[in-house]
């Protein structure tokens, strides 16, 4: 197995900047790869920010900020990952994208090197079949915010060799994150229990069985959930809720995955959580 040092991560969005932050801070080195320039200094920006705060909080130092700061180079060209010894992809959740990121990968980089998507729903098994090294493609299911979140879903295509898998096993829980073991199938195992829960929460809204603030306040105080559904609806927004439905709606078949009316609605609206400044709670 190849030694892991230098690690490419696609996307400096959302989860990128996330996951470059939570690499660097383990002291890999870390090559971050978008398409467009100001997300990469919005993605830098941001993992100053995030590193700053964990400092202000006495969490790390000053000293090891920078450390961690300077271990990250951004780029533009995805050819520049050619060096690197491990490759996570945070790119937008669009299949082509996605196939054209993995094709070119396979094209790059020496063949016993490790490609792995932090998609929360394309099948594992069809990206790695893009590529001419499907054993060595696995999905590694980070959350939001990655710095603080602790788990990664480590998702095997059907592929996916049993080395493969414990390497990126261990390079999560080298993380400081604990990873857990999943099959590729449609949501996975987090989205697959959460989505059908948030979307039934808005069914009882539409049903008038109670309003959000109750069936949120069902959760928080019954369920001990920090965050009631509804206002997790928000926080992950509508529409990504909705495409995640979709995903299990088609690929499972059963009709107890169909996105809820007052969802559709909603998002036809621009309705789309606290992005949008309205969800089912308004945001300044
Ligand atoms: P985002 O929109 O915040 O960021 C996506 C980034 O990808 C953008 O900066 C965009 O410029 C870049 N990009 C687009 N095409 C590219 C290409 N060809 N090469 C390089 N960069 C490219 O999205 P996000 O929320 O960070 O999501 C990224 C991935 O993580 C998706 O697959 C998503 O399903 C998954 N995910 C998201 C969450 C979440 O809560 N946001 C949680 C888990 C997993």
């Amino acid at each position: 197995m190849r030694e892991i040092r230098t690690v490419g991560v696609i996307g400096a969005g959302t989860m990128g900047n996330g996951i470059a932050h939570v690499f660097a801070r383990a002291g890999f080195a870390v090559l971050l790869c978008d398409v467009a320039h100001h997300s990469l200094e919005r993605g830098i920006g941001t993992i100053r920010k995030n590193l700053e705060r964990e400092a202000a909080k006495g969490k790390i130092t000053l000293d090891e900020v920078s450390a961690a700061l300077a271990r990250i180079t951004s780029v533009l060209e995805r050819e520049k990952l050619a060096g690197c010894d491990f490759v996570v992809e945070a790119a937008t959740e669009k299949f082509e994208i996605k196939t054209a990121i993995f094709q070119d990968l396979d094209r790059i980089l020496p063949r016993d090197v490790i490609l792995a998507t932090n998609t929360s729903s394309i099948s594992i098994t069809k990206l790695a079949a893009q590529t001419q090294r499907p054993e060595h493609v696995i999905g590694m299911h980070f959350f939001n915010p990655v710095p603080v979140m602790k788990l990664v879903e480590v998702v095997r295509g059907l592929a996916t060799t049993q080395p493969v898998f414990e390497q990126v096993r261990d390079l999560a829980a080298r993380l400081g994150k604990t990873p857990v073991e999943v099959n590729d199938a449609p949501g996975f195992v987090s989205n697959r229990v959460l989505m059908p829960l948030l979307n039934e929460a808005m069914y009882a809204v539409m049903e008038g069985v109670a309003t959000p603030e109750a069936v949120d306040e069902v959760f928080k105080l019954g369920m001990a959930h920090p965050m009631g559904p509804l206002t997790l609806a928000d926080f992950i927004g509508l529409d990504v809720c909705l495409d995640i439905m979709r995903v299990l709606q088609e690929g499972l078949g059963d009709p107890k995955y169909r996105p809820c009316p007052l969802l559709i609605k909603m998002v036809d609206a621009g309705w789309l959580g606290c992005k949008s400044g309205r969800g089912f709670y308004k945001y300044e």
